[in-house]
């Protein structure tokens, strides 16, 4: 059933607009706000707080002075909260969702996959809490024990991008809370209105005061090189670009930050001779077209055998021919908006260098005339070297497809790439998919599948797609120091 607007609005009226520092929600020190628009009208949402550096640095206060009785909380305590907060996300999932479908774009039924997933971090890590082993061990000399042990690492600054709200925040709080660290929230200046709801519900769920802080802000930069010019942050945990990426890495030098740094993809999407071109197709679907195709993790190349090629194309032209487009709160819809006017240029600048250079379109093409940031699914095929979507990551509802005809060729096209975030393959022989398990040179691979995220598994890239990984029993280990004791024998 499609939202109505008084639904909406008393949605917006329950969000926070302020900062949360310590233990309340304050206006900004320059009294200054910006605005949230729906990038499916261009409308205003809400007005909130713009943060400046220096409350950057209120909100690290607060974040120290919490830090040690955090870190000496029971594991057990964090976890009940953590799987409180859980529950409490699920309990919210329609209000989580519509938040997200208004201020980002995605379908409201693809926002609540996203707090599905998102919310699912949660109850793993809550899990996690309470198994954070070490070692112990006599040393190889026999003269003494070694000891292992882990700690956490101290308040964290967690800056997350506009295109998975939720997800993106919970993939980083609930490990670092896990761990017994402190934290500053610093939300997409885009998206920040779903960050803003959920810390209300970790509030809710227990969460002491100064455990974890929240600012929004328009001036990135400055608030971001003001914390962590701060010796007492201890760790920088990034999602985004990759040239944001490798400034907050060059910045992080200066005071030796741990990081972890989850940046853009260039994601193959590989179809083989031997694979069942159906299941392609449906995998296609979720690899690029999922989220309006603005995801890390979206198919950006696919590289098809060229015995299939004419089929795979036929079939995902049906397919895509069928999405609808439209507000994300329409029934029916599959494809809404692109962040903004920005992403949807870059879409039509990557296409019409693609047909310059030989493409063709199968079907879409264009940019849709607003109001909103529409652009039309869009299949091409034809794709030749050169091409600037081989290289760009497109974050856009635009599949291109180009031939190979060996495997060594298909390997060597899937890792020309500066990029190594997830690649997927579609091919019904096993031995071949071990191969390329080995030979892909990616951070992830999904072997005849189109979405490999899972709060079990250790979600993160290689090359310039980042360091670390989120999710897991990785994901926790990102918070943690380890320690090591040594005691003579007596
Ligand atoms: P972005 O790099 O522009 O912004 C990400 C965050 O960094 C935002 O909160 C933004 O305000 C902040 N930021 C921007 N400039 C900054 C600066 N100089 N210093 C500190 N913070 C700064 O990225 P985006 O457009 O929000 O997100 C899209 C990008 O994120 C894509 O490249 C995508 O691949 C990547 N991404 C990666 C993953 C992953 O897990 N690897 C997941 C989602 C998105």
């Amino acid at each position: 059933m499609t939202v109505t607007a008084s639904r909406e609005q008393e949605l917006l009226a329950d969000v926070p607009t302020g900062l949360l520092i310590g233990d309340s929600w304050r206006a900004s020190s320059s009294s200054a706000t910006f605005a949230v628009i729906d990038p499916a009208t261009g409308v205003e949402l809400a007005q909130i707080a713009d943060g400046t550096p220096e409350d950057g640095i209120s909100a690290l206060d607060a974040a120290v002075a919490a830090g040690d009785e955090w870190a000496a909380t029971a594991p057990r305590v964090r976890g009940e909260i953590l799987r409180r907060a859980f529950d409490l996300a699920v309990e919210h999932r329609e209000d989580l969702a519509l938040l997200m479908t208004m201020e980002m774009g995605k379908s409201l039924q693809e926002a609540r996959g996203e707090v599905t997933y998102g919310a699912e971090f949660l109850r793993w890590f809550s899990e996690e809490a309470v198994r954070i082993s070490g070692r112990y061990g006599a040393n190889p000399e026999g003269t003494g024990t070694t000891i292992v042990s882990h700690r956490p690492v101290g308040p964290c600054l967690l800056i997350t991008p506009w295109n998975f709200p939720l997800a993106m925040a919970t993939r980083k709080i609930a490990p670092a809370l896990a761990a017994g660290c402190t934290i500053v929230l610093k939300p997409a200046e885009l998206t920040p209105l779903t960050s803003l709801y959920f810390v209300e519900l970790l509030r809710e769920a227990g969460v002491p005061d100064g455990v974890v802080n929240v600012v929004t802000t328009t001036d990135a930069k400055g608030f971001s090189s003001k914390v962590m010019a701060d010796p007492r942050l201890r760790k920088v945990s990034f999602t985004g670009s990759t040239p944001v990426g490798q400034t907050l890495l060059k910045q992080a030098a200066e005071n030796v930050l741990r990081t972890s740094m989850e940046l853009g993809g260039n994601a193959p999407f590989l179809v083989f001779e031997d694979a069942d071109v159906d299941a392609a197709v449906t995998g296609a679907m979720l690899a690029k077209f999922r989220n309006i195709g603005e995801a890390c993790t979206a198919a950006n190349r696919f590289f098809v055998h060229s015995a299939v090629a004419e089929e795979f194309g036929r079939k995902l032209t049906e397919k895509v021919r069928e999405l609808r487009v439209g507000r994300g709160t329409e029934d029916g819809v599959a494809i809404g908006p692109l962040i903004n006017a920005a992403a949807v240029d870059k879409s039509a600048d990557l296409v019409g260098d693609a047909l310059e250079r030989g493409a063709s379109v199968l079907t879409g093409g264009s940019a849709i005339d607003g109001p909103g940031t529409f652009f039309e699914p869009t299949v091409l095929t034809g794709i030749t070297a050169g091409t600037r979507l081989l290289r760009e990551e497109i974050f856009g509802p635009v599949a291109a497809i180009a031939t190979f005809d060996t495997e060594d060729e298909a390997v060597a096209l899937a890792n020309d790439t500066e990029f190594g975030l997830v690649a997927y393959a579609f091919t019904t022989d096993l031995a071949r998919g071990h191969r390329l398990m080995n030979r892909l040179k990616s951070g992830m691979l999904g072997l005849n599948t189109g979405v490999v995220s899972n709060a079990s598994a250790p979600f993160g890239g290689v090359k310039s797609s980042g360091l670390g990984r989120e999710g897991g029993s990785e994901g926790i280990h990102e918070y943690l120091d380890t320690m090591y004791t040594l005691i003579p024998a007596s």
